[in-house]
């Protein structure tokens, strides 16, 4: 359900112009969610109008996809062949980005969802860009021997992406083993990006008016029995602590970097609610 919600977000912000996913749409259709597939159709989303929170949302999480799309393409011209994208849900980014040739896309995802957006494309006739290695796990577990097996080299340096994931949808000790076992099979030099909630007071109340809209809305799924709330440690802090160097941005730098600065209107009460962006490459040195 909730890697379908990116999918939404890429098709209704691909029918806007504001990035380029042709494949969003028919993953969202076969789906099969009304409600989501209702949003693509939908006039008050088709323009930045209708439910301000819905629509600006799914603005931003278009703009950090595009963002997403040009750090992955960087790191692909820097030399970097592997791609290792954590909870990648309904992402298309192996059949429509550019890719040099000898890259491999390791998308993670609970079984189905990989296996289901897969075959949805497969089944439309849609080439790969690059390899694509489906891993069905969970990264509450062990997910980096299904890694390895699958062909991950950790002597190769690595771009890692995890997009909407960091967000609560890991337990705290969970979400800490990933950074700490994706850190050590990095080779320096290796990238990271993602997004994550610092867990302000103002995040915890806007997630609970988030979840109560979902139901209102006539949505079938209790986003609180998907996540967690407990204390998290920082994750740019985590990271900087197993060598990475970060870069963290605020939602409003964020939009600054993808061209989009002064375009929504933003209160200092939006900002506090909205994730942080951060990008981070392992450092060379050793400790
Ligand atoms: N990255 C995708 C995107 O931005 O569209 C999907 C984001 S979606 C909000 C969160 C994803 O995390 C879902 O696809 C879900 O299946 C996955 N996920 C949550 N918990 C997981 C777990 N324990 N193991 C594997 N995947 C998990």
């Amino acid at each position: 359900m909730t890697a379908t919600f990116g999918a939404t977000a890429r098709a209704v912000a691909t029918n806007k112009g504001l990035i380029n996913d042709p494949f969003a749409e028919p993953l969202v259709r076969a789906a099969g969610v009304e409600y989501f597939i209702r949003l693509i159709g939908d006039e008050q989303y088709a323009a930045d109008g209708g439910d301000p929170v819905m629509s600006g949302m799914i603005s931003v999480l278009a703009i950090h996809g595009r963002f997403l799309d040009e750090f992955l393409t960087g790191a692909a011209r820097a030399g970097i062949r592997q791609v290792v994208n954590l909870g990648s849900g309904l992402d298309t980014r192996a059949y429509r980005l550019w890719w040099p040739p000898g890259t491999t896309l390791y998308e993670l995802d609970q079984p189905d969802v990989v296996e289901f957006g897969g075959k949805v494309l497969r089944d439309m006739g849609v080439k790969l860009a690059a390899h694509r290695r489906a891993l069905g796990v969970d990264l509450r577990c062990d997910w980096l021997t299904a890694l390895c097996r699958a062909g991950f080299d950790p002597a190769q340096r690595t771009v890692w992406v995890a997009e909407n994931l960091l967000v609560g949808y890991l337990p705290p000790h969970a979400q800490d083993r990933l950074l700490r076992e994706a850190s050590e099979v990095s080779a320096p030099g290796s990238w990271f990006a993602a997004d994550h909630l610092p867990w302000t007071p103002v995040q915890l109340t806007e997630g609970r008016a988030f979840i109560d809209q979902w139901r209102d809305q006539g949505l079938d799924v209790d986003l609180t029995k998907l996540t967690y709330t407990a204390e998290f440690r920082s994750v740019p802090e985590n990271l900087a602590a197993h060598r990475w160097v970060v870069n963290d941005r605020s939602i409003l730098e964020l939009l600054a970097a993808g061209g989009f600065a002064g375009r929504r209107r933003m209160s200092p009460r939006d900002v506090a609610a909205s994730p942080r962006y951060l990008t981070g490459m392992l450092s060379r040195d050793k400790r």
